[in-house]
């Protein structure tokens, strides 16, 4: 496939560690909650369709727990319910500005966001309303990157953008290798091929198979998130 942008629907995937300020102690920021907020607005006022998805890893990791003793699977249902709160965090400073939203939870809470119903999640989406995908999957064993592919392919979204702490994939570690160069585009065959860590397997291969790329970017500096979200190049483009 070729690249995507401009894009007209898109999934943004957040971890959790996205919302918390390096270094405290507090696992949501509000101030970073309303930076990401108001440059989500600039993008959805130039009509941009979007869902969210958003992580857990400031609050909890069902794996982590899981290797010190805790049943993986109610570790896992720990995490899931951990992202609610950085949704209805997102949902409330989002609202606050005057962006249209709601929170969908793969796991009924219904005093606090609407169950994930996949037709009303696209009729949402088609009106511009926001829509924040809080529980992941629901189920246990999966990651938020996972729902983020899942998302996106039921949604028909044209592209997933994945903010993390990196500017994008390298042919190799930059760590490790001070000469690495980050590619502006690469395959899903050649991130295969070459172990390139993108996503976790199973969210890569949902990607792969139902041939929605991915732009990775560091959400760290000003106004990287809204070139993402205004279809702008940044970080890398992983693609078919
Ligand atoms: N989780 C899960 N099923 C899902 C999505 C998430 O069980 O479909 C749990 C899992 O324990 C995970 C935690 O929720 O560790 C938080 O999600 P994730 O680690 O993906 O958050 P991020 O790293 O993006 O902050």
């Amino acid at each position: 496939s070729k690249d995507p942008r401009p894009f007209k629907r898109a999934i943004l995937k957040l971890s959790g560690e996205a919302l918390r300020e390096p270094g405290s102690t507090d696992n949501i920021s509000p101030e970073i909650v309303q930076r990401i907020a108001s440059e989500i607005k600039e993008a959805i006022d130039t009509g941009l369709q979007l869902g969210i998805v958003v992580g857990g890893g400031n609050f909890w990791r069902g794996a982590s727990a899981s290797a010190r003793g805790m049943d993986r699977a109610t570790a896992d249902y720990v995490g899931m319910l951990a992202t609610v709160m950085n949704a209805l965090a997102i949902e409330g400073a989002l609202s606050h500005i005057g962006v249209k939203c709601t929170v969908m939870s793969a796991i009924e809470m219904k005093n606090v966001a609407e169950p994930f119903i996949r037709r009303k999640a696209e009729h949402q989406l088609d009106k511009g309303t926001v829509i924040i995908f809080a529980a992941g999957t629901g189920s246990p064993f999966f990651s938020t990157d996972t729902t983020a592919a899942l998302r996106a392919s039921e949604m028909g979204a044209d592209v997933i953008l994945k903010a993390t702490q990196v500017d994008g994939v390298y042919c190799s570690d930059p760590r490790k290798n001070p000469d690495a160069k980050r590619f502006d585009t690469v395959t899903f065959q050649h991130c295969l091929e070459n172990r390139l860590n993108v996503m976790d397997a199973t969210a890569f291969s949902l990607c792969m198979d139902n041939d929605i790329p991915i732009v990775i970017f560091d959400l760290g500096p000003n106004g990287n998130l809204s070139h993402a979200l205004r279809s702008q190049p940044i970080g890398t483009l992983v693609h078919g």
